[in-house]
């Protein structure tokens, strides 16, 4: 850290980001503008009690009406991680809905994610629909990123997530698609610094024809005008976010799954995949100072999961366990077919924005607004 940084060094006195955000803005009493957002936009309109379950009510009989005569009525996004497992058990227990489980293999699934997927699954006698992604493309695009030097190289992956359960759900006539996205423990969400928007196929495609060296031919791509107007307006297919209308406290769905289903618990978010573990424990606060733990401490502190002195004394321990970061990015590099040194050097490569390539971020600041003004997004990124 330079001494330049540490003297205009701040963080937030309210929860715990800090100016490695650098878009990061503070009011005169020190508290910074994603908790102002948090208390001025989200929490009011934001319920998960009475007006919550009315919500749930109403979205519940539409998908069961749409599902009448089906196998199910709804597919599920089900990565093995705790808001994906606890979403599923809801829609089955306490909904009652009949969800397909549909999960993404993109190459990284943690062995404790196959479990965890398995467990829940037979658990709660449901469908598992599993589809693969192409290896040796995902390998490509994920090279592509490694080699533009930009910070958000998870995107393939997440890409690829999202792209695939659009594309199941459009060529089987699934109306809703539920996914385990939730205020509860993301009300604060990524920098766009940090962390770009992963559906955007323009800026996909412009890092892919720069750096990578096959042709994508089975890898799917979606697009924002694609998913976030054409599947719902024209086709009638909708993302629903149910935890978002009940009660979701973390540790209390963790201790659930675990009781109930033999679930396995990770050490950290999104850690079921080993390469977001490399990625967000080791990749993006060695080689660009972003800790994404920052994040999603300041959401549990804000919606009172968490305190704030635990979340700053976390904070001070490494990201990543030292014990084993050496393996995890032997793994990496050998999956990826590259040598360590490679990786390394990929490390070092001098550091590039997602505004070094095309992109279609003006669409989404226009889209993001028209949503806001609709009222039918809260939260969202900045
Ligand atoms: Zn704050």
């Amino acid at each position: 850290m330079s001494a330049m940084r540490e003297k205009n060094y701040v963080i937030c006195r309210n929860c715990v980001m800090d100016t490695t955000d650098v878009m990061i803005v503070f009011d005169e009493k020190g508290i910074c503008d994603h908790c102002n957002t948090y208390y001025a936009q989200t929490l009011p309109n934001w319920h998960t009690d009475e007006q919550g379950e009315r919500q749930l009510a109403l979205m519940v009989d539409k998908i069961q009406k749409t599902g009448v005569g089906k196998d199910f009525d709804c597919i599920i996004g089900m990565s093995g991680g705790i808001d994906s497992s606890y979403l599923t058990y809801a829609a089955k227990e306490k909904l009652g809905l009949r969800p397909l489980v549909f999960h993404v293999d993109a190459g990284w699934n943690s062995q404790i994610a196959v479990n965890n997927i398995e467990k829940l699954v037979d658990g709660l006698e449901l469908d598992l629909y599993t589809e693969v992604i192409d290896w040796q493309e995902m390998k490509d695009l994920q090279l592509s990123f490694f080699k533009s030097g930009v910070s958000h190289i998870d995107t393939p992956q997440d890409h690829s997530f999202f792209a695939t359960m659009y594309k199941f759900a459009e060529q089987f006539g699934v109306k809703h698609i539920l996914t385990g996205a939730n205020l509860s423990t993301e009300c604060i969400r990524n920098p766009i610094e940090w962390m770009y928007y992963q559906s955007d196929a323009r800026q996909l495609k412009d890092i892919h024809a720069q750096f990578g060296s096959r042709e994508l031919v089975n890898f799917p791509v979606t697009s924002i005008l694609w998913h976030k107007i054409v599947l719902p307006y024209v086709k009638g297919i909708r993302v629903e976010k149910p935890l978002n209308s009940m009660p979701y406290i973390k540790e209390e769905a963790k201790k659930l799954l675990i009781d109930k289903f033999g679930w396995q618990p990770y050490p950290q978010k999104h850690f079921e995949s080993r390469f977001t573990r490399f990625y967000e424990s080791y990749w993006l606060p060695e080689r660009f100072g972003y800790d994404v733990r920052r994040v999603q401490f300041s959401s549990l502190i804000l919606t009172g999961q968490m305190t704030r002195d635990d979340a700053l004394k976390e904070l001070t321990q490494p990201s990543y366990d030292e014990q084993t970061i050496g393996q995890d990015i032997e793994f990496v590099a050998n999956k990826l077919g590259i040598s360590i040194n490679e990786m390394n050097g990929f490390m070092l490569l001098p550091k590039r924005t997602y505004r070094d390539f095309k992109s279609q971020r003006q669409i989404y600041d226009i889209g993001a607004k028209v949503m806001k003004a609709l009222g039918a997004e809260i939260g969202g990124k900045r």
